[in-house]
């Protein structure tokens, strides 16, 4: 136990909704977690002190000292440079702009802190702990209200010439599509994320077209979510199985231009709107099959996400374990 303690790391996924924050051991296992909500509206100090908040209220779960605890990985939302410790900006989290977010959280916390990309964490944590243990070459995809990724190239995150790599939700696959919160248009997760789902369904409601959806959501068109598209779909509703199966025919764009490039071994899908599952994912693969090569798309594997919504919080716990590692051997 004395020998595990020196090598335990705090992990925190600062995400646009959820601050999740966990005490992780070299093997992937959470000693202690705590979930609270991001006050992502607000200024920037607000944010900083829920992170801070949260970081002593697992350290007090865990009942460690933070003498007791390693480093610190911070998993952030937005483009960030994890070299410099700087996040430059994030589209769900306006108040953090041009933040020495790494330093600012060494100092509060009185311990070596880690930066890095929020899915890049989380391909981090499915690679050491999850669906691509020892896998070389694979994309981490989270389909969700938005639509992240990482990609890992002979065992490492490709960061790119500043760190901003990876940002795979922002292709553009219709360049006539819908605005993006990033400001261009017609990007991948305007037309294959949850967000883009909701939409869809809600004009189409709008339109008058038949449907049940709405006896899914308490006659509320506010309250359509893709769970509430979902259920209407699995009761036989036709216009829920049609919008499920379009963004599904967008995921599979996605994908093939990402097979086309990158050839990965492996397709790591995780994000809560994958949990629809085969009526989304079924016309994705078959439409990825038919655009990419053939060869290409034969030789990727497809695996649902193992660590579900820890990926990121235990891949942030993995940098900073790995960072550590780094500067002994230097
Ligand atoms: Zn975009």
């Amino acid at each position: 136990m004395a020998e595990d303690m020196r090598t335990l790391a705090m992990g925190i996924d600062l995400g646009g909704s959820k601050i999740l924050t966990a005490i992780v051991d070299p093997q992937g296992r959470m000693l202690a977690s705590d979930e609270s909500v991001t006050p992502a509206a607000k200024e920037r100090e607000a944010i900083i002190q829920s992170i801070v908040d949260s970081a002593h209220r697992v350290l007090e779960q865990a009942a460690l000292a933070i003498s007791e605890v390693c480093a610190i990985g911070i998993g952030a939302a937005g483009i960030s440079n994890p070299e410099a410790g700087v996040l430059f900006s994030s589209p769900n989290l306006p108040g953090l702009r041009n933040v020495l977010l790494r330093d600012i959280m060494q100092e509060k916390l009185g311990k070596k802190t880690f930066l890095i990309n929020d899915a890049d964490a989380a391909a981090l944590g499915e690679f050491c702990f999850g669906a691509a243990k020892g896998v070389g070459d694979f994309i981490y995809i989270t389909l969700s209200t938005g639509i992240g990724g990482g990609i890992i190239i002979d065992g490492k995150i490709y960061t790119g010439a500043i760190g901003a790599a990876g940002e795979i939700g922002h292709m553009t696959i219709d360049d006539n599509g819908p605005v993006c919160n990033c400001g261009n248009r017609g990007c991948w997760e305007t037309l294959a994320s949850g967000t883009a789902l909701t939409r869809e369904a809600r004009k189409r409601i709008e339109k008058g077209t038949r449907t049940h959806i709405l006896e899914y959501s308490q006659g509320d068109i506010e309250e359509v979510t893709p769970e509430v598209i979902h259920s209407a779909a699995q009761q036989g509703d036709s216009l829920a199985k049609e919008l499920i199966a379009r963004t599904g025919y967008y995921v599979g764009v996605g994908l093939a231009n990402l097979i086309n490039i990158f050839n990965p071994d492996l397709i790591v899908i995780g994000g809560g709107l994958s949990n629809i599952g085969d009526m989304l994912l079924k016309p994705a693969f078959k439409v990825a099959g038919e655009r990419a090569f053939k060869e290409a798309f034969q030789a990727v594997r497809f695996v649902s996400a193992g660590l579900g919504r820890n990926s990121g919080v235990l891949g942030a716990a993995a940098f900073a374990l790995q960072g550590m590692r780094k500067l002994v051997s230097k």
